[in-house]
């Protein structure tokens, strides 16, 4: 019997190592990975730069706790401020606790106003994280079932929808905008250009925070440091986790302008947030993906990738549409296709599939030509068949 609580489904498939974009399963079989444990090892398995960060941290200092100066914490801070924009950062060791800080800030924002009931503006399709305060900005009802009552306080519009935000503008107790730039857990589903732009405005006309959860769109992924940066915006609050690390648990909530100054010593705190050990990886992924010319090459991938399933799927009946920015690729079906990646394990090509009929691709963004190119070939038939097979 196992003794491992039974909170996951888990495939079938465990790995013994990885290098680059390949995971090698315990069978022996060398798998192409595509998804990067969704949207996290970005500069792919066993990165040189980031297994040095770790040895050299691990033989000088693992943890010594927030209560003292930690250096290697304000040379990260430092390097993400320099890169997306942002003012000051607080580290934390995921996402949802990202997501749970950029809650709290956003109410205290409101209690610094004197609205005593703050309420912050979350979209359908949302995925914000497990813990309970991300759980109620999370839209998903599965994700919630069993455990309410959820945390009061999120108004939910329509993801992509600037007008239904704009309508709440009458409601004295809004505080904050919380949105996923690109939902990742939703479908891969990209808003009308200019939507971020348009959320900017409102904000700032209504003392609002704009708050952007980039858990997933941030460090890389969409071939920008942040996903808003696309539509060359700054916002007030910004949740990171995933690529952060490239597999060492740490997550960051950045703030710019007034939002730096709302949380006062005492507000938040994690025991493990920001320890040096964390700290001198995620500089570490900083580093190559700058000196390594990352972000180009994550748009270079995606554009590959698109390009050749545009061609490898063309015509094909049941394909609804490709969408992507930078290197998060949607391949949506019109029906469920669950099953698609049990049949591509098969193949030796690790993907998802999410909101149930939408194909996933997380690629690394260190990917070669070559690797995408055996990837399309795997991949283009094997939706063709699974589209021929079963019917809609
Ligand atoms: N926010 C977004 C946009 C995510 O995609 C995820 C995870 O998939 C989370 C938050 C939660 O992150 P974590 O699993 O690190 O808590």
């Amino acid at each position: 019997m196992s003794h491992l609580i039974t909170n996951y489904n888990r495939l079938n498939l465990s790995f013994s190592h990885g290098e680059g974009a390949w995971l090698v399963g315990t069978d022996g079989r060398r798998y192409l990975d595509a998804l990067c444990g969704i949207g996290v090892t970005g500069l792919g398995h066993a990165h040189p730069a980031v297994t040095k960060a770790i040895t050299d941290q691990a033989g000088k200092l693992l943890h010594c706790s927030n209560i003292y100066q930690i250096e290697l914490q304000s040379q990260l801070a430092d390097k993400l401020c320099e890169v997306t924009g942002m003012d000051a950062a607080l580290f934390v060791n995921s996402g949802t606790e990202a997501n749970e800080a950029a809650i709290k800030l956003a109410r205290k924002h409101g209690h610094d106003r004197g609205i005593a009931a703050p309420k912050i503006i979350v979209m359908d399709g949302a995925f914000h994280g497990r813990t309970m305060g991300a759980l109620a900005a999370t839209a998903n009802p599965a994700a919630q079932a069993g455990f309410g009552p959820m945390l009061d306080g999120f108004i939910r519009v329509p993801y992509g929808d600037a007008q239904a935000v704009a309508k709440l503008a009458d409601n004295p107790d809004v505080v904050a905008v919380h949105v996923e730039p690109v939902q990742g857990e939703g479908g891969v589903n990209i808003p009308p250009a200019g939507f971020l732009q348009t959320l900017r405005k409102l904000c700032d006309q209504h003392g609002w925070l704009l708050m952007l959860d980039e858990v997933q769109t941030g460090i890389g992924r969409t071939g920008q440091w942040l996903a808003c940066q696309h539509e060359d915006i700054v916002a007030d609050v910004v949740c990171l986790a995933k690529g952060l690390g490239n597999g060492m648990p740490i997550g960051a909530l950045l703030t710019h302008g007034a939002a730096s100054q709302v949380f006062t010593p005492g507000s938040h705190g994690s025991t493990f947030g920001g320890n040096p050990l964390a700290c001198a990886v995620a500089l570490s992924v900083l580093n190559s993906i700058q000196n390594d010319g990352l972000l180009a090459a994550a748009d270079k991938l995606g554009a590959q990738l698109v390009a050749g399933l545009q061609t490898g799927l063309a015509g094909v009946k049941g394909l609804v549409e490709i969408r992507s920015l930078g290197a998060m690729i949607a391949i949506e079906l019109d029906r469920p296709c669950a099953a698609l990646v049990q049949q591509a394990i098969e193949q030796g090509l690790l993907i998802n599939v999410t909101a149930g009929n939408v194909v996933r691709l997380l690629p690394p963004l260190v990917m070669s030509e070559t690797e995408a190119s055996s990837l399309l070939d795997s991949l283009c038939p094997l939706i063709t068949k699974f589209l021929e097979e079963n019917a809609a």
